[in-house]
């Protein structure tokens, strides 16, 4: 089964035409989930002593399985954080791995990773960090947020000589944060506190001061790292970065940028302003699989000072001394992982084919479509904003309905294969969230959808 043969060869070929054919889909169907049973029945016994053949394997997949998977790159899957990989990124990830590529180190990986510190690069750039920011690709922003906030550990332990080696550590976000910081307090178990967020969700220096202010001596020596986020996830809004990233350089900790979603609005320079802040961040992720149109799973995390990184998260062993005799840049020493895939090869190819204005333009597109599709909703009268866009999150309701009248709504339209809009809650009530990161997504898909809420 290693070998190249006649039979892999037609496999090859079907493979192949099968993955082109969905990269050529314009739309491709959104389709929807089954049940387990359903897909038991449909599927059949696949993991067989004899095995049943690739083409049939492959028909399984293109049949049964593939149709029980929503198309997250449909102009309207805009639940959650959808993604629009490009049909470069797409084709490379195809390459990346067929190449066998393994991306932990410089020595089996250089020039893989090479062309990845040249995407981050990129990035780094976009955000104001300075020359010697660097860090690697991982696999999303909850993998992200969790390197980083180790690395902002290490430091503070590191600082103190020992004094808090046995201290529990005490980070300090906002309402509004992603839930993946909860959870790497969790994982750290680290404590996490909560600045509450302004009615948009956006968290302002003052508040965040305050809550710092209100710590007990104790708590404040506990203290690691402040978290802001740069486009929420529920309602797309950029905390008072340069609030926070004062807070955070006079009280001496670390400052982590979450811009898993909305970091790639940094693409805009209509909306650099409001990112203003973020060059001074110890640490800053994006994840290319949101709105820089990579398939996933692609989060780049980027050190202002890669050396505490390295401090905080190289492997050491017997075996993998060989690759720690130089200063070679390898990735595996700036997260909490090891063996990797080029993940980021996907984002430089169609970065390098496209070139940047390319993604300027793109993200351009997505800012214009939301921002009518608010429009539209201002000027409906079933319809209203609950919060004013910032990014390419619109957040409305439906005049009164129940939650029960929204989930309905939802379920019908993806039954219908309609649209993928499901429903969030904001300050306790059930809402409509759209998430536009697809600059195939027209103001006709809006309008549409809108539509269909009366
Ligand atoms: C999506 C998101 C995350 C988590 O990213 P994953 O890639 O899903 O792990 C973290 N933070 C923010 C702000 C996000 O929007």
């Amino acid at each position: 089964m290693h070998r190249h043969d006649a039979s892999t060869e037609i496999l090859t070929q079907a493979v192949l035409r099968y993955a082109v054919d969905r990269v050529r889909l314009d739309p491709p169907p959104l389709d929807g989930p089954q049940s387990a049973q359903n897909l038991r029945a449909m599927a059949g016994h696949t993991i067989t002593e004899r095995g049943i053949g690739g083409l049939e394997a492959l028909r399984v997949f293109g049949d049964v399985l593939a149709p029980a998977c929503i198309s997250v790159d449909h102009p309207r899957f805009l639940s959650f954080v959808p993604a629009a990989p490009t049909e470069a990124a797409i084709l490379f990830d195809l390459v990346v791995g067929a190449s066998s590529v393994y991306a932990g180190s410089w020595m089996e990986g250089a020039g893989a990773v090479f062309a990845e510190n040249e995407a981050l690069r990129w990035i780094a750039d976009l955000a104001g960090l300075p020359p010697e920011a660097g860090g690697a690709f991982v696999s999303g922003g909850t993998a992200g947020n969790l390197s980083a906030l180790i690395a902002a550990r290490w430091k503070w332990r590191h600082d103190a000589a020992g004094e808090h080696d046995r201290t529990r550590g005490l980070m300090i976000t906002s309402s509004g944060a992603h839930s993946s910081v909860a959870q790497a307090g969790r994982a750290m178990d680290a404590d996490v506190i909560t600045v509450p967020a302004d009615e948009t969700g956006r968290m302002h220096g003052a508040q965040l001061d305050a809550t710092v202010e209100a710590l007990d001596p104790v708590d404040r020596d506990r203290l690691f790292a402040v978290i802001a986020t740069s486009g929420t996830t529920n309602a797309g809004v950029i905390d008072d970065l340069t609030g926070a990233a004062d807070v955070s350089e006079r009280l001496g900790v670390w400052f982590h940028v979450d811009g898993a979603y909305g970091g790639a609005g940094l693409v805009a320079p209509a909306l650099r302003d409001k990112f203003a802040g973020i060059e001074r961040a110890d640490s800053f992720i994006v994840d290319p699989h949101k709105w820089l149109f990579a398939p996933f799973d692609c989060c780049a995390l980027l050190y202002r000072d890669p050396r505490v990184a390295k401090a905080a998260h190289t492997q050491q062993a017997e075996y993998l001394d060989v690759l720690h005799d130089d200063d070679d840049w390898n990735p595996s020493d700036y997260a909490h992982h090891l063996s990797r895939r080029a993940r980021g090869l996907p984002l430089w190819f169609s970065l390098a084919t496209h070139g940047t204005a390319a993604y300027r333009e793109a993200v351009e597109t997505t800012l214009e479509v939301a921002h009518a599709g608010a429009d539209l909703i201002r000027r409906s009268d079933h319809c209203e904003l609950v919060v004013e866009p910032e990014l390419s999150i619109v957040m409305f309701r439906r005049r009164g309905w129940t939650a029960e009248q929204y989930h309905a709504w939802s379920d019908a339209q993806l039954a219908a294969e309609e649209s993928f809009v499901v429903a969030t809650s904001w300050h306790g009530e059930t809402v409509l969230r759209i998430c536009l990161v697809n600059p195939l997504t027209t103001v006709d898909d809006l309008a549409a959808i809108i539509e269909s809420l009366r």
